[in-house]
């Protein structure tokens, strides 16, 4: 075999992320369950019969959600993880960290059964494809219900490592998958959360073959820290590495989401 063969065999072997659009739909749904799934998670079900034709292809798929902010004026919209769909139930599981303050927070914490909450989309899902065998999953709590449904999601045969910031051991989550699980767990203050140090640390005794994807979501500088060693420092290919901030401390509603570079 040849080098351009070999080349061409390599980036064949690459992943792709297709972009699949969904019909944008807004819903009003109605709070069926809310209680603390963890003592800084807040679960909450929605149900309702506006849930018809929800689809949420991949793990890391979003909605938003619609809420009053402090004088009532004017709609705030966050983003949130379809953690669950049961189409049977018709139940869409949402999982709120409850830290200081947001109205997506405050709304998680006195939310009761019987209350509606306004959402939308996923507009698309960004699925996956290619033969993956390994994963590593890398993020914080606000990572937490896109790690865990990729990881019950995985097939046999696969294996994944997961690196989850928590700020207790009872903050900690257990999943259930057919995937061969690793499951790493570091524990700071949510006050600490853009201090990529400790992850650092940790992905420093972990091993990181070739032909691992690694997917990263959490605070935005902690996220471009640690992608920024993968690659630079542990030499990983990008094409093969998928970074998010899904938020940033000191920062409302901080959009900022694909990190590239
Ligand atoms: C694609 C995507 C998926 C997401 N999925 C989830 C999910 O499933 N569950 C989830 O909890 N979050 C998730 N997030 C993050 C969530 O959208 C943000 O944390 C959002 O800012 C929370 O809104 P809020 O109204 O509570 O706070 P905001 O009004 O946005 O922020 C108020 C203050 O709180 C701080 N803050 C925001 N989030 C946190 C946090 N997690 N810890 C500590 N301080 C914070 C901000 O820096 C700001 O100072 C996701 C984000 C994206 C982009």
């Amino acid at each position: 075999m040849n080098k351009n063969t070999d080349t061409s065999a390599a980036q064949a072997a690459q992943p792709s992320i297709e972009r699949i659009r969904h019909e944008l739909r807004m819903r009003t749904l109605t709070v069926s369950e809310a209680r603390y799934l963890t003592p800084n998670m807040i679960r909450i079900c929605l149900t309702g019969p506006e849930l018809a034709g929800f689809t949420s292809l991949s793990p890391d798929d979003h909605v938003k959600i619609f809420l009053p902010d402090g004088d009532g004026q004017e709609l705030q919209k966050r983003d949130f993880t379809p953690r669950y769909y049961d189409p049977q139930s018709m139940t869409l599981t949402l999982d709120f960290v409850a830290h200081e303050g947001g109205p997506a927070t405050r709304w998680a914490q006195q939310a009761s059964v019987g209350q509606q909450l306004q959402l939308g989309g996923p507009r698309a899902s960004q699925c996956l494809s290619g033969d993956i065998r390994r994963w590593l999953l890398i993020g914080d709590e606000t990572a937490l219900p896109a790690i865990g449904r990729r990881i019950e999601e995985l097939p046999a045969g696969v294996s994944v490592t997961s690196l989850v910031a928590v700020p207790s051991a009872a903050d900690e989550q257990r999943w259930q998958t057919r995937a061969a699980l690793s499951a790493h767990w570091l524990h700071r203050d949510l006050h600490e959360a853009a201090d990529a140090a400790p992850f650092l640390r940790q992905l420093g005794t972990l091993a990181l073959e070739a032909g691992t994807f690694v997917w990263i979501a959490g605070e935005a500088a902690m996220v471009k820290a640690v992608r920024r060693y993968l690659i630079n420092e542990r030499g990983h290919d990008k094409a093969w590495l998928k970074a998010a901030g899904y938020w940033k401390q000191g920062v409302a509603d901080s959009n900022e989401k694909s990190i590239d570079d």
